[in-house]
């Protein structure tokens, strides 16, 4: 079966026979109130609610099964009109309730409206094509064949605006509900304070006055419905639209049952009148509530979004912080710390030292014939020979207590909290040893292995010593070892803790 007329969207329901009997049920209950509660010759009402079923439908469904629900709705309205008009002329004027929400259907797919209705474009687009288009060019046939059937009707233009404004607010009031109803979509509700509940009150309160009062005429005030409108507007601006369009919906059962009963909730006017009063408050009311409930939750939406968005990216930021924070404490090259890291942990060993009077051992450490290295075998070669020599450092220096660093080139520093020179110098010889035992690339070459040397110095940090002298000690150190051959440790001569 081709649905040629279906909207596209990500989950689109299928309507199935319940589907056609809800609303088949629905379009007849509806027509069926609104002829109980219609007061004129013509059976106008305030609002003409049916249309809006068939337009939700047609919505919900996408246009799905269009035909169908088409055919449901003009037995339905038959079905509902039998005591009111001739069978024919019900079936004509369910056809031309057809067209109008088949034409503002129309509409509305041509113009991309998503099936919820849910953002503040869409809802203006269903303005303009429901309300104002739709039910606009259905009025006028509904009011032709009216005036067909019964040419005595001499108020042709009265009827095309009660006509038109009571289809204009069943689209209004009822489709937007329906549609969130249907699709189940939450929408969030401010916690009520004190105030909400003083103005619930007070609706409340208004409301007891325009139902029970007999007179509209009250110490001198005009008890009209108007006068809950602020009070309905504040409700609309705390709550959301699904409990605005339902408080709407409410107000216009309300007013319309107050007028069938007789009852003149807008004075002693004559009845076309009162029904004219009671759709300009219905549009007033729903216009004004419902807008400002869109557009308030649109605008908390809105920064919900922003403030998830600035956590966010803040999260990013400070994520970004502390990678760069990382990095600028870590050599590129070998992975380990980098001089300005090792310069900011040496600060602190240095004062642990000093106040636990416990020694502390530096060591600096040279690759010999580096430069050789690199010439022979190229500068990638000499990268990977530096992150080798870095592994073979870090696999000898794992205690809590030791620290190796990439010191600059080819140069490494590391420090330990031995307990005695003895056990720094056996350190040293560790590391150098290790460089014999573990094969470096290019070991075996004419060069020779790739050694290192190593200048150490063991001190017990005193006040008034000065954190420099110990690194220029074992650079000392270092420079003895390397003019004495390379390839050793040399343990500095400075005031050695033993
Ligand atoms: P010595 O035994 O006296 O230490 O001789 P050496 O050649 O190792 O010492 P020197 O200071 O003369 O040379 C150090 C060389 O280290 C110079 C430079 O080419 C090389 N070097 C420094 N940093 C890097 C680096 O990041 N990658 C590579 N491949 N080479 C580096
Ligand atoms: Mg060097
Ligand atoms: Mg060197």
């Amino acid at each position: 079966m081709k649905h040629g007329l279906t909207m596209t969207s990500v989950e689109t329901p299928t309507p199935n026979l319940l589907s056609f009997v809800i609303f088949a049920l629905a379009y007849f209950l509806s027509a069926k109130l609104c002829f109980l509660m219609a007061t004129t010759s013509e059976n106008i009402t305030v609002v003409w609610l049916p249309n809006a079923f068939t337009l939700t439908a047609l919505l919900y469904y996408r246009g799905q099964r269009y035909w169908l629900f088409i055919i449901a709705a003009v037995i339905a309205e038959a079905l509902s009109e039998v005591s009111v008009f001739p069978w024919h002329e019900s079936i004509i004027l369910g056809l031309v309730n057809a067209t109008e929400t088949m034409l503002a259907f129309l509409i509305l797919k041509k113009s991309g409206v998503s099936s919820r209705l849910d953002s503040l474009d869409d809802i203006a687009k269903f303005i303009v094509a429901g309300p104002l288009i739709g039910s606009f060019i259905g009025t006028i046939f509904g009011c032709l064949t009216i005036q067909y059937y019964s040419p005595h009707t001499d108020h042709f233009f009265a009827l095309v605006r009660l006509w038109w404004f009571g289809d204009a607010l069943g689209l209004l009031i009822v489709c937007p509900l329906l549609l969130t109803l249907l699709h189940g979509k939450k929408q969030p509700v401010q916690a009520f304070n004190k105030i909400d509940v003083c103005v619930s009150m007070l609706t409340l309160g208004l409301l007891s006055l325009i139902i029970f009062t007999k007179e509209v005429l009250l110490f001198e005030v005009f008890i009209t419905p108007t006068l809950i409108l602020p009070s309905m507007l504040y409700l609309a601006a705390r709550t959301n639209p699904k409990w605005t369009a339902m408080g709407v919906f409410l107000m216009y059962l309300l007013i319309t049952l107050l007028i069938s009963l007789g009852r003149h909730p807008f004075g002693e006017v004559p009845i076309s009148l009162a029904i004219v009063y009671a759709q300009e408050f219905i549009l007033t009311l729903s216009i004004s509530s419902l807008g400002l409930a869109s557009l308030i939750t649109h605008i908390r939406q809105n920064e919900k979004i922003l403030e998830a968005r600035v956590i966010a990216r803040t999260q990013a930021l400070n994520q970004l912080n502390s990678t760069l924070h990382t990095l600028s404490l870590t050599d590129g090259l070998t992975g380990i710390a980098n001089r300005r890291r090792f310069d900011e942990q040496f600060a602190l060993a240095w004062s642990h030292a000093m106040r636990t009077s416990q020694p502390l051992t530096l060591g600096m450490i040279d690759i010999d014939w580096f430069k050789a290295y690199n010439d022979h075998y190229g500068h990638q070669a000499g990268d990977d020979c530096l992150r080798q020599v870095s592994a073979i450092l870090k696999a000898h220096l794992h205690r809590a207590s030791d620290f190796l660093a990439r010191y600059g080139g080819e140069e490494f520093v590391f420090m330990s909290a031995a307990t005695d020179a003895h056990q720094a110098s056996a350190i040293a010889h560790t590391l150098c040893n290790a460089f014999r035992t573990t094969p470096l690339p290019h070991a075996a070459s004419n060069i020779g292995h790739v050694t290192v040397s190593i200048g150490m110095v063991t001190i017990t940090p005193r006040v008034g010593d000065d954190p420099s002298t110990i690194l220029k000690a074992a650079d000392q150190a270092l420079y003895q070892a390397k003019a004495q051959g390379r390839n050793q440790v040399i343990m500095a001569d400075h005031r050695v803790n033993s």
